[in-house]
């Protein structure tokens, strides 16, 4: 297989700068250009996107810089004969941290302390409220990349840590694994449940009403993964009636989330602009995806992270 040219779309302007992007190939012998919509492309070209686009079937490669690849038709891009590739494998240490520090921010009260510090306040909390999340229990659903970087984290924070896998080999860090189909036992005693699983018609509204009943009250939802995973109109109902006491979110059925939405407005809600994987490496992390792909190619070996 020969490349000639690797494009990167502007798209990709959605999480990193593109610029800095394209300079991260600047060590590699492949012309590298950025392409907007419509542009023509040819069976030895490469791409790089955040977005899907109908001109991507005629090129010899296309790579999501997306782990959750769900906006892209696999089915399309099989039946044009172009591979998909997407950055998964990456997003352990980024996203991990982000939800440990929601975790020790929604125990230590971190986001509380800053609505008050924003009105100059010096605000004592009721005496119960606070606590540890050592010996605390966490629930993680889907043990992929980012549910084990959760879950080793959590872990070395004295965590006590469960998961939903749907095989059963072990992960490090979880100390009991269920099956998808008994999720109910596997969320009923944990205070906090993240959801780290992909967006798939099985995955769809996994948490929802029955999901919240079964939680504790005192638990915290957390999702970063994608929005529909999680039934917002049932996550504002189980937050105004106590069914569970809060949330760390990351993701939303739309984005940006608008203005009058309800889920502003809870104190326990911590809301965060799709910026789980945002930090100053993020179009490095990416780009090396790339390039071991691109020796791939040359070397005739299989795709690493091809998903059609
Ligand atoms: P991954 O492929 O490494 O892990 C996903 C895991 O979920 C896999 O182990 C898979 O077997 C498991 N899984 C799939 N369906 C399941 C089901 N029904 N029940 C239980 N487990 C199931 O992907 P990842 O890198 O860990 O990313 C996970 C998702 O997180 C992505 O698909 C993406 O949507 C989202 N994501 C969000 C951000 C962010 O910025 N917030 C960043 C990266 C990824």
């Amino acid at each position: 297989e020969t490349l000639d040219r690797l494009c990167i779309h502007g798209s990709v302007e959605n999480k990193f700068p593109t610029e800095s992007f394209r300079a991260a190939f600047d060590d590699l012998d492949l012309p590298t250009e950025v392409v907007g919509d419509g542009e023509s492309l040819g069976p030895t070209d490469a791409v790089s996107s955040f977005r899907p686009r109908p001109e991507f079937h005629d090129v010899a490669w296309v790579h999501c810089i997306r782990a959750g690849y769900d906006e892209f038709d696999t089915a399309s891009y099989e039946a044009a004969g172009v591979p998909l590739t997407n950055s998964t494998g990456i997003h352990d240490t980024t996203v991990g941290e982000m939800a440990i520090g929601y975790m020790l921010s929604l125990a230590r009260l971190l986001h509380v302390y800053r609505d008050r510090q924003v009105k100059r306040d010096w605000y004592a909390p009721p005496y119960e409220r606070p606590f540890t999340v050592e010996n605390e229990r966490l629930c993680v659903i889907g043990l992929g990349t980012i549910g084990e970087g959760i879950a080793r984290r959590a872990d070395a924070l004295g965590m006590e840590v469960v998961g939903v896998r749907r095989s059963d080999e072990s992960v490090p860090g979880v100390s009991e694994r269920y099956h998808p189909d008994d999720l109910h036992d596997a969320i009923g005693d944990a205070r906090f449940v993240a959801v780290t699983v992909p967006l798939t018609p099985e995955t769809e509204g996994l948490l929802a009403g029955p999901e919240f009943e079964v939680m504790r009250d005192d638990a915290y939802v957390i999702n970063v993964a994608r929005g529909p995973i999680v039934d917002d109109d049932a996550l504002v109902s189980a937050l105004e009636s106590g069914d569970i006491a809060g949330a760390a979110l990351d993701v939303f059925d739309e984005e940006p989330l608008s203005e009058d939405h309800p889920l502003w407005g809870f104190e326990e809600v911590i809301i965060s602009p799709h910026r789980g994987s945002a930090t100053n490496r993020y179009h490095l992390d990416i780009a090396n995806l790339v390039k071991e792909n691109v020796r791939r190619i040359r070397d005739g070996e299989p795709l690493c992270n091809r998903v059609a």
